[in-house]
């Protein structure tokens, strides 16, 4: 049977569907080079701006009904009132379609939210109440957590005496009570789904023994800076470390000290580098320090002062343990694997010359060492 070439034409309804949830996604989208960067944050702000557009959408339809009900009972205040809300909302969903800035804010959305529940509390319209838990439900999706429960907790204060003027003690806090569980349970839900999304991209990035970010992590990285010194010649640095003899720890006290020694030369490493560095586990016992803005010859003392806080450091309370290092910085490298393939070569060139030491990639590329072969995952 031959292939088949299939054009699905998506329905209507499934492209809205689609869009809504595009709209509300997370922000789950890694830039895998520099110049991608803009286009994401466009993308973001595009996004942020349609789901914004759906929660006033959403607001309006509340809207309307209560409106008409006050226009055809002749309550005028509220009325004029609902429909000056109306048009403001109207003119935001329209400048957010023309892709331009809302002027109504998030926070003000919620004031004027606020000012309805007080309104229809006030004019003693019970049912209107109901009419805006959806809204409860939409806010704390569009405020993230921490604002929407603030604004919650003070749109209560302001809306409770309210309240409990209009309606019997009973039916006040039977009101009070499922109105705030409502706007309690979507921020909830906001935040609870909010952290499982930032612990998952945390578990992608980083290596779970040591807590160091990973290899994916690494090259996405390694990729912007080599952008940024093409466009900008902003110098960067890498390390690339390996534990000495590491076999011998494993052999003579067994897989578990090893893993410890390799946790604790994170520890130290991460005491004797910057916050703006990044440290990567690069393979089984060998690390990746890339040191931001920084020339091949200030990362040679940073790498003569990692590998000496190694050595008097009891890393193994057992045995003492030491590392090399190879240092190659960017404005030699042609690429990510190139730049790493040449701190290889350092590398390989301090072991060479008896371990516990440090060299530079400039003396390393003399090596007769392929410099076009990628470092394999484990060594
Ligand atoms: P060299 O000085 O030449 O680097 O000698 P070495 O013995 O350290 O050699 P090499 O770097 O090639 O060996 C790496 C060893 O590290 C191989 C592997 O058994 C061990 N290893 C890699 N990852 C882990 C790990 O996660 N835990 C433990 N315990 N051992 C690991
Ligand atoms: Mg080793
Ligand atoms: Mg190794």
């Amino acid at each position: 049977m031959g292939s088949h070439l299939t054009i699905t034409s998506e329905s209507g309804w499934s492209r809205l569907k689609r869009h809504f949830s595009e709209s509300f996604s997370g922000e789950l989208v890694y830039r895998r080079r520099a110049h991608d960067m803009e286009r994401v944050d466009e993308q973001r702000v595009k996004r942020q701006r349609n789901a914004y557009r759906y929660i006033l959408l959403l607001l309006a339809v509340i809207l309307v009904p209560i409106d008409a009900h006050n226009l055809y009972l002749g309550e005028l205040v509220p009325a004029v009132g609902g429909l000056l809300l109306l048009g403001i909302l109207m003119i935001n969903i329209l400048l957010l379609s023309m892709n331009r800035e809302a002027f109504l804010t998030p926070p003000l959305v919620l004031l004027l939210s606020i000012s309805l529940v007080m309104l229809s509390v006030y004019y003693g319209q019970n049912y209107n109440l109901y009419l805006l838990y959806p809204l409860l439900v939409a806010l704390p999706i569009l405020l993230k957590t921490r604002w929407a429960v603030l604004l919650g907790v003070l749109s209560g204060l302001v809306a409770a005496p309210l309240v409990f003027t209009q309606y019997d003690h009973t039916t006040a806090m039977v009101i009070g009570a499922s109105m705030g569980l409502t706007w309690l349970v979507s921020a909830w839900l906001v935040y609870a789904v909010t952290e499982q999304s930032r612990h998952l991209k945390d578990m992608a990035i980083t290596d779970p023994l040591t807590g160091a970010y990973n290899r994916r992590y690494l090259e996405l990285q390694l990729e912007q800076v080599l952008e940024t010194w093409t466009r900008y010649q902003r110098p960067a640095s890498v390390l690339l470390i390996d534990i000495d003899h590491f076999k011998r720890i494993n052999d003579k006290f067994g897989h578990g000290v090893g893993d410890t020694a390799i946790k604790n030369l994170v520890e130290v490493i991460s005491r004797n580098i910057r916050n703006v560095d990044t440290l990567c586990r690069y393979g089984g016992e060998e690390f990746v320090v890339l040191l931001a803005e920084t020339p091949l010859s200030k990362a040679r003392p940073v790498a003569e002062k990692l590998r000496a806080a190694v050595e008097n450091t009891r890393v193994v309370p057992e045995v003492g343990m030491t590392i090399s290092v190879g240092v190659c910085d960017v404005s030699v490298a042609d690429g990510v694997d190139h730049w790493l393939n040449l701190a290889d070569a350092a590398l390989y060139l301090a072991k060479r010359n008896g371990r516990n030491r440090v060299e530079l990639a400039e003396s390393a590329i003399e090596l007769a060492v392929p410099l076009d072969k990628t470092i394999p995952d484990w060594r």
